[in-house]
Formats: structure tokens, C-alpha cells, sequence
């Protein structure tokens, strides 16, 4: 019997993603470093499809159906890099291997143009979800070329969520691609939990107990800001310690967020690629003040300032106010992210269909929210520039722009920190004003580095002799 699909790698991820693949009728050989692992997926899943165990690499390939249809779910970098030299001998021109781990998309390029001479199909795919994802439907981002879609395409899309019947499994862009795009949306994860850390923290700050904003949450989520995220932020705030009755769960976890690193990828990028993701990179930070505990103890002893109480007259209007500017400044990193993978796409030439994107973010990933229906439709109807243009998403901000203002400036004069909030707002203010401060910035580099300017009503580039006559001189 021949297999259809191999999956290397049977820790939590490649296990559920064979499991996955066998449920939805493919026939699946299924390989691990270490023996046990294939063995204990068979003995205690192998009642749910066709699975074809192998404990020796050449044996598992051999199984498989030309062209070779293989996804790698592994320890993302060096352990990726062990199997790809010790499969690639064993593959033909046409074979298709899939990386699903969380690799840095530069080091997908680099592996695609180095196995691309082989004629072996190299395709980095984000995959989201988690492990329950995996099983059940993850949101999967392929890069590669597009006959490996053709190949591989099928299987993905069948074992993906979906909505609607449509799968959130699309063809990204060659490369890198795939990687980049799940990059992305690990930034836009960051951000959104960010705001909602600081949408609680406000209701908070108004005196409203875990349980109250959890209901808050609750009722959010059955509006415009429905969210993966938004719903299980109820469950979290409603949560009691498992060791007490009384005591919030919340009010027991350490105050210090950790990371893996992908927001910090995203940042990094965007760095590079001359783009803000002002809202992602606040996110980042934040988490790493949290984390920064000498410093926090210090500042506590040190620093002076209001106690974080806000006063409100109408609770329930300064809830609404919270939600809008919840609901803006999600937004914002959505404009953000999509901003930085249409310059990547620019860029590294990849054919990167934005309401494609936001399509296969509609379900089995951890941003999944209804905002993402409403993107892929404006996207739909025309490229965008940047998603704050859009019609619908323009009308929306403008509803909210001041609610979102009185929110930041409380908590500005209460002295609790929204480097989310505020950055996503400062962008959104940037974006719009016809004038920044830049003309100003032009001005100094130009007396201090003879840095030169351009001029608003005349071509070329131009420079004062500031040490000298004072007079203006071509540049150019
Ligand atoms: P791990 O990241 O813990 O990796 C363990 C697996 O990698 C095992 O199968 C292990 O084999 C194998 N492995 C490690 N080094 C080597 C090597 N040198 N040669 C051969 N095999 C090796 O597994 P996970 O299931 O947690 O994750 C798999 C991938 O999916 C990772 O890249 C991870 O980043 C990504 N991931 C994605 C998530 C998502 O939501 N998308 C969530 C979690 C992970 P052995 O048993 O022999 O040690």
C-alpha cells in the first residue's frame, strides 16, 4: 500500500497534523527521529485512518506516491536543517517537501534557493492554531512555487478550517512567502492582546472587578470586536485559582509576559523594510518592560504620579468608549501588519493577495475575528493602499476617533500606561495629518550634516550654505 502523504516529526504538532490528514481519508506515512513516538501515534490513534509508520527515513519515502507529498513538523531550525540534508538525497526532481514549523522566513529563502537546483519543491508554510488547530483546522500559509500548490494544495486545504465551505489554506507567494505571512500574524497576534490587556486594565482603573469585565468582554464579543482572543479573555478574567475558591487566578499570575520570538522577528523586518508597526513593536515592549523586574522594582520606589484610579461619571458610556477604541486600535495593527507584508511583497516579488490573507485568518488561527470578514470583503472590492482607506473601516474610525481620544487621554491624566492605545492612535494621526514634523528634521540634518532638502515647489535637492553667505545651492 502507498501513502499519499508523509508527515516527519511526531511531537504535538506533526502528530495531530498526520491525525488530521488520516481523519480527513489521506493515507498517511508517518516517520520520527526517535521510534517510540511513530509507534504511541499508531497504538493510540491508529483506529482514526490509514496511518503507514516508518522508523527508517529511506523506507518512509519509498512509501510515498510520486510526486512525493512530505510535510516536515519539526524543531524549527537546526532540527529542520538535519532532516532536509538527510531527506533531500533520498527525493526526485518534483517532490514536494513542506516546512510547517515556525521558521524565520529569511531562513526559508535561503533553504528554497539552495534545494530549488535539486527540482525538489521547497514550500514554507505557516501553519496557526496551536495543537488543537493542527487536529481540528489550522489556518495554513504555503510559499513556494506554484506547481508545488498544485501538489500540495489539495491535501492542505482539506485538513484546514474552514468558513463557509471555503478553506483558510491559500497559496502565499513563492519562498518565503508563507513564513512571512505567519510571521506577520504572530505581530497582529501580539498587538491585539496587548489592547486587550489595556482594555482591561482601564475598565480596571474604573473600578470594575475581573468578573465584571469579564462580562464586559463577554458582551463585546458578541459585537464587531468577536474574536477568538476577546472570547477567551472572559474565560481567563472569570477564572478562579484552581488552589483557592476566592482568589481570582488573575490576581495569582506573575505580571511578567513572555515571548518566543516571532513579534520580535515582525518588528525587527518592518525595521528593515522601512515600515511602521508601531502597535506590534509597542506590544513587544511591553512585554519586555513586564519581564524587567529590577526595573520595575525601582521605578515603583522612585517614580511619582497618579494611582491608576479613573473616576467615571456614566460606567457604561466609558465601557462603550473602551470598546471603541479597543475596536480602532485593532485596526491599526491590522493596517500595520497588511502594510508590512505588502512592502515584503514588493520586495522579495511575491504575488501576495491581501484578501486572500485576511480570508485564511477568518478561522483556525489565534486572530481569528469577525473583523477579518469585513477586511477580505474591502480587499474584494479593490487593492488598498493601507485598510484605514476603506470605506467601511474609514466610517467605523471615524465613529470611534473620539471616544478613542478620551480613552487615552484618561488614562494619560489617570497614569495608566496604553503604549498600544496611544501608538495606534499617533499613527492613525500621522497617517492623516497633511504636515508632520519631518520638514523640521530636514532642516536640522541639512545645517548639521549637509544633509540636503527638497523644496515644495521646485524639483531637485537643495542646500543652505549655513556656515558661510546663507544662500541656497543645487545639491543634485
Ligand atoms: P518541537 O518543536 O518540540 O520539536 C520536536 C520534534 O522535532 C520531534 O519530533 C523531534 O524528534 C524532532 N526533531 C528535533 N530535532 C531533530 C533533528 N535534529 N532531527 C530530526 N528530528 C528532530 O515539536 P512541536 O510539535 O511542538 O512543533 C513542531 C514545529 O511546529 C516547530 O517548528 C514549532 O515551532 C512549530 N509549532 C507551531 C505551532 C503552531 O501553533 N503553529 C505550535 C507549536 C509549534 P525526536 O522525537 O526524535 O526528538
Amino acid at each position: 500500500q502507498t501513502a499519499e502523504v508523509g508527515v516527519i516529526g511526531m511531537a504535538v504538532m506533526g502528530s495531530n497534523l498526520a491525525r488530521n490528514m488520516a481523519r480527513k481519508g489521506f493515507r498517511v506515512a508517518i516517520y520520527n527521529r526517535t521510534a517510540s513516538r511513530t509507534n504511541e501515534v499508531v497504538a493510540k490513534h491508529g483506529d482514526e485512518g490509514t496511518f503507514l509508520p516508518f522508523h527508517d527515513l529511506a523506507n518512509f519515502v519509498t512509501s510515498l506516491e510520486r510526486p512525493r507529498r512530505i510535510v516536515m513538523m519539526v524543531k524549527a531550525g537546526r532540527g529542520t536543517d538535519a532532516v532536509i540534508k538527510e531527506i533531500t538525497p533520498l527525493l526526485q526532481p518534483g517532490d514536494v517537501l513542506v516546512d510547517g514549523g515556525n521558521a524565520y522566513f529569511g531562513d526559508t529563502r535561503r533553504r528554497e534557493a539552495e534545494i530549488r537546483p535539486t527540482g525538489i519543491h521547497y514550500v514554507g508554510t505557516g501553519i496557526s492554531g496551536g495543537e488543537v488547530g493542527a487536529l481540528e483546522g489550522p489556518s495554513i500559509m504555503p510559499g513556494g512555487s506554484t506547481e508545488s500548490y498544485e501538489a500540495i494544495g489539495p491535501v492542505l486545504e482539506k485538513i484546514s478550517a474552514h468558513v463557509d465551505g471555503e478553506p483558510c489554506c491559500a497559496w502565499m507567494g513563492t519562498d518565503g512567502a508563507g513564513h512571512f505571512v505567519k510571521m506577520v500574524h504572530n505581530g497582529i497576534e501580539y498587538a491585539d492582546m496587548q489592547f486587550i490587556g489595556e482594555a482591561h486594565a482601564l475598565l480596571s482603573a474604573a473600578g470594575l472587578s475581573n468578573a465584571e469585565a469579564a462580562d464586559v468582554f463577554e458582551s463585546w464579543n458578541h459585537g464587531d470586536l468577536n474574536s477568538y482572543l476577546v472570547e477567551i479573555t472572559s474565560r481567563v478574567l472569570r477564572a478562579k485559582d484552581p488552589r483557592s475558591t476566592v482568589t481570582d487566578l488573575l490576581d495569582v499570575i506573575r505580571d511578567e509576559a513572555g515571548m518566543k520570538g516571532t513579534g520580535t522577528w515582525t518588528v525587527q523586518t518592518a525595521l528593515e523594510l522601512g515600515v511602521d508597526v508601531s502597535t506590534i513593536s509597542a506590544a513587544v515592549s511591553a512585554r519586555s518592560v513586564s519581564s524587567a523586574v529590577p526595573l520595575r522594582k525601582i521605578g515603583q520606589q522612585a517614580l511619582t504620579g497618579p494611582q491608576r484610579i479613573i473616576t467615571v461619571e456614566d460606567r457604561q458610556a466609558f465601557i462603550d468608549d473602551v470598546r471603541d477604541a479597543l475596536w480602532s486600535a485593532k485596526v491599526v495593527a491590522y493596517a500595520q501588519g497588511l502594510d508590512e507584508i505588502r512592502t515584503a511583497a514588493a520586495e522579495y516579488h511575491w504575488e501576495v493577495d491581501m484578501g486572500q490573507v485576511a480570508s485564511i485568518w477568518r478561522a483556525g488561527c489565534i486572530i481569528r475575528a469577525r473583523l477579518l470578514q469585513r477586511i477580505k470583503d474591502e480587499y474584494a472590492s479593490g487593492d488598498l493602499t493601507t485598510l484605514l482607506e476603506a470605506p467601511s473601516v474609514k466610517a467605523e474610525l471615524a465613529r470611534c476617533q473620539q471616544a478613542w481620544r478620551r480613552v487615552v487621554a484618561r488614562a494619560v491624566e489617570a497614569g495608566v500606561p496604553v503604549p498600544g492605545f496611544s501608538s495606534a492612535l499617533s499613527y492613525y494621526d500621522q497617517v492623516r495629518a497633511p504636515r508632520l514634523n519631518a520638514a523640521l528634521t530636514q532642516g536640522l540634518r541639512d545645517l548639521f550634516g549637509a544633509h540636503t532638502y527638497r523644496r515644495v515647489d521646485d524639483e531637485g535637492s537643495w542646500h543652505v550654505n549655513w556656515s558661510g553667505d546663507g544662500r541656497e545651492v543645487r545639491a543634485d
